[in-house]
């Protein structure tokens, strides 16, 4: 039976972080069952767009660094990598989120998906056939992922599986974004992603999580846990669950287990450490309900209708730095200097609102919109 364990975790002090993962890692059976001595351990960090640790968006370096401490103590050889949900904005990432001084400091190799190169990589994928994916990915002898505990938008949870888009580094992300602009099929894509790769740990960092509107505009939340499992797919049926979802209501988990790429039933997982129901917290959830659509419904109301619902911009919010500029995979976006939004071009991914730091990407459903996606959901 796959085995997922929950350790409860109070802060990010660095000792106690540690101890909490190590001891989250031997309820699953030891790390040495896993890392061996000379071994390339790349811990897959979630580094999104440039924020500090307090926001609660990106993996907290207390939980870096401990985990480069603990691969190097078992004889590997620590690398801490991702990029950036916006181009060209992975090494300012690494930098303002504190990975890159954890990684030094700790004695881990940091890595910038951005400039390793790619290897394109086929799969029998439901929406990607080739994947552009971040050489170390595939190079490295033990794959981790080391995600956030948090809601997400567009695919309502973010954790193991999906924090492995980040291995798609530079443009290759928007691109998937177009293929795929709806809950349903960027879950599935996530999951082509996660066929391509082969990870065989993964620790989240649920100290501190995110509510409400994630991954990047929610509120911290104090979840204090630790898990691990060498499932990514069982980890997130177990996480999601502590953060009040039904575990199936998450579609990367349902498509995974469905795939069979992992367990995301949860009676066919043992659940080691605390009880589920013991620190189990009712995580707000995001108000973007109307993504649940199935997919040819939301290609046809976002692609088509952009009188139902779309983005703007406000001025007042606005730092003019440009990241949705360039992160938008439509180019839908002019700066004049302000962002202006192109309704016709755009596509609805709202990876500009997922991008924006200054939460400057406002999203407006009409009356005849909202109307008309009630009587969807009610009936979907
Ligand atoms: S809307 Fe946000 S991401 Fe776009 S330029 Fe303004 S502050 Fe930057
Ligand atoms: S404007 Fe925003 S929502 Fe529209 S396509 Fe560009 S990034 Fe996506």
């Amino acid at each position: 039976m796959v085995e997922v364990s929950v350790v409860k975790c109070e802060d990010y002090e660095h000792q106690r972080v540690k101890s909490a993962i190590l001891q989250s890692l031997d309820l699953t059976g030891g790390l040495e069952n896993v890392v061996k001595p000379g071994d390339d351990v790349l811990l897959k960090v979630n580094v999104i767009v440039g924020f500090p640790p307090e926001r609660a968006a990106t993996t907290h370096p207390a939980v870096v660094g401990a985990m480069v401490e603990i691969i190097k103590e078992a004889g590997g050889i620590p690398w801490v990598g991702d990029s950036s949900g916006a181009y060209g904005y992975t090494a300012r990432s690494l930098d303002i989120s504190g990975m890159k001084k954890a990684a030094e400091k700790y004695g881990g190799k940091l890595i910038n998906f951005e400039s390793t190169g790619t290897y394109q990589v086929e799969v029998d994928g439901k929406i990607l056939k080739n994947i552009n994916i971040a050489k170390p990915a595939i190079d490295c002898d033990v794959l981790v992922s080391l995600p956030k505990m948090k809601t997400h938008q567009l695919t309502k949870y973010t954790g193991a599986v999906k924090n492995f888009f980040g291995v798609i580094p530079g443009p290759g992300k928007a691109a998937v974004h177009r293929q795929a602009p709806t809950e349903e099929s960027l879950c599935q894509a996530v999951v082509d992603i996660y066929s391509a790769l082969k990870p065989g740990l993964a620790v989240m960092d649920g100290v501190v999580g995110m509510e409400g509107e994630g991954a990047i505009n929610g509120t911290p939340i104090q979840s204090k846990v630790i898990l691990s499992s060498t499932d990514c797919v069982a980890m997130d049926a177990v996480a999601s669950e502590i953060m009040g979802f039904s575990h199936m209501d998450v579609l990367t988990t349902k498509f995974a287990n469905e795939r069979g790429f992992g367990t995301g039933e949860l009676e066919k997982i043992y659940v080691k450490g605390e009880m589920i129901s013991d620190v189990s917290l009712d995580f707000e959830k995001s108000n973007r309900a109307y993504y649940r659509l199935p997919t040819f419904l939301g290609k046809f109301i976002f692609k088509n209708t952009e009188n139902i619902s779309r983005v703007f911009i406000s001025e007042d919010d606005c730092k003019k730095c440009g990241i949705c500029f360039e992160s938008c995979p439509a180019s839908a976006i002019m700066l004049e200097p302000y962002p202006v939004i192109d309704q016709k071009k755009c596509i609805r991914c709202y990876c500009c609102h997922e991008l924006c730091r200054n939460s400057a990407v406002k999203l407006k459903t009409s009356f005849l919109g909202k109307q008309l996606l009630r009587r969807l959901l009610y009936q979907t």
